[in-house]
């Protein structure tokens, strides 16, 4: 047994050092990826950022490759979805340790005092789009590799960099197809980093499931004059909102998750009605003239229902169903057919998982406190990682304020890039250089 009362610990002023001479380098690399207008959609740029930071990893000594989701949705030769792989190769038998990025932002939108695209340095932040969702994150990754090689030349096992496409519209021109091709198989990537922007000391080990659905009920047309001749369609879709205001809201919010969800108001089951149309259709735009007078013989909404890690797809699934027939049952004439858009299961991490456990104590060494647990209750590239590369050894961390992400006035802090990039540095060598 080591005397060292603390082995682990045993790089990390050399880490810090590295780090920290880089600090430069980091704020520089922010910039430039800021500079890259990878807008999604409709997914500007994409090959730019990849070959920028190609020639930045291979600098560094990674292999790196070029990925084209080719067939993926939004991939054309217009509009093609480029992903970036980078591995540095260490001494055999270790681990492989894996930071994905995605690389995409969404638009700027209104209200900005600076130029989102400039990547402006002022008061410690450097401000723009993806500047904290999830260019200075990609960036500390980076930094942390560079500084981890620097200071652990002999470390055994490998490193790897993706950035990938399309995060802000599903993943699937990114994670989803590097997932499909084995990227993130367990033979061959055994730890999974996601740098999004949870703060530097909150561990967010996982998101909520997913299942969004489009439910239409049917009426018969008729004039407005004599509603009686038909059968309204919306008035059948007022009576499922009625009856979800009844019975399933009281009950979603009454079920509570151990998930430790943020915001608090996340940890119960929700349900969102993202849409509703029926009746006649929006009038163009131009079109200044009175609309007919007709019974609705269509209604359609989409529901958005974020599920709890103890809840089953299939019961969420059916208790929907059971409420159409609760209305059926007591609505003469009601139909109505329901459709499956999107799932996605829950997915989180082990507390006690290797990556877990060594962010953890990282977080500790850098930060002088404990790290907080955190559940994400929107889905992000993790739920690709779990399901189709089966691999649960998986973490966001990363650093930024979450609430900051697709506001207008983004940025990220200097010192918390550089903080982050410390544990991310010290992580690696806790896995990769074991004692
Ligand atoms: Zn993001």
């Amino acid at each position: 047994m080591s005397s060292d009362p603390h082995p682990a610990a045993r790089h990390d002023a050399r880490l810090f050092a590295e780090v920290d001479a880089r600090r430069d380098s980091l704020v520089r690399l922010t910039q430039d990826l800021i500079r890259i207008p990878t807008l999604n959609p409709p997914g500007r740029c994409y090959l730019e950022i990849c070959e920028y930071l190609a020639e930045r990893l291979a600098g560094s000594g990674f292999s790196v490759e070029l990925i084209r989701a080719e067939g993926s949705p939004g991939d054309s030769d217009r509009w093609p979805r480029w992903n970036l792989l980078a591995r540095r190769e260490g001494a055999p038998g270790g681990d492989c340790v894996h930071f994905n990025s995605h690389h995409d932002v969404v638009e700027a939108g209104a209200g900005w005092t600076v130029d989102p695209f400039a990547g402006e340095v002022r008061d410690g932040r450097v401000w723009g789009r993806g500047a904290c969702d999830m260019k200075g994150g990609l960036a500390a990754s980076v930094i942390a590799a560079e500084a981890f090689l620097a200071a652990c030349p002999e470390f055994r096992g490998a490193v790897e960099i993706s950035a990938t496409a399309d995060e802000e519209s599903g993943g699937y021109g990114g994670v989803a197809y590097l997932a499909e091709r084995g990227v993130f198989s367990p033979d061959r990537v055994q730890h999974v980093i996601i740098p999004e922007p949870l703060d530097k000391d909150r561990i967010c080990l996982g998101h909520r499931g997913v299942w969004w659905a489009e439910i239409e009920t049917h009426g018969r047309i008729a004039h407005g004059s004599m509603p009686f001749l038909g059968d309204s369609a919306i008035r059948h879709m007022g009576a499922v909102l009625a009856e979800m205001e009844a019975t399933l809201y009281p009950l979603l919010a009454a079920r509570r998750t151990a998930m430790p969800v943020v915001p608090e108001g996340a940890r119960a089951s929700t349900l969102n009605v993202n849409s509703i149309h029926g009746g006649a259709a929006e009038p163009e735009a131009g079109y200044d003239g009175l609309p007919a007078p007709c019974v609705a013989d269509r209604c359609r909404i989409v529901i958005d229902r974020r599920f709890l890690i103890e809840e089953d797809i299939a019961e969420v699934k059916a208790e929907v169903t059971a409420l159409l027939e609760r209305v059926k049952a007591g609505r003469p004439g009601f139909r109505y057919e329901i459709r499956d858009l999107f799932e996605v299961a829950p997915t989180m991490a082990p507390a006690d998982a290797p990556v877990v456990r060594t962010t953890a104590a990282a977080i500790e060494r850098v930060l002088g406190r404990m790290p907080a647990y955190v559940v994400s209750p929107g889905t992000y590239d993790q739920k690709h990682i779990d399901r189709i590369g089966r691999l649960s050894n998986c973490i966001a961390y990363g650093p930024g304020m979450l609430g900051l992400a697709h506001q207008p006035d983004e940025w990220v802090g200097i010192d918390d890039m550089a903080d982050s990039a410390k544990v991310m540095a010290l992580v690696l060598a806790d896995l990769l250089t074991p004692a």
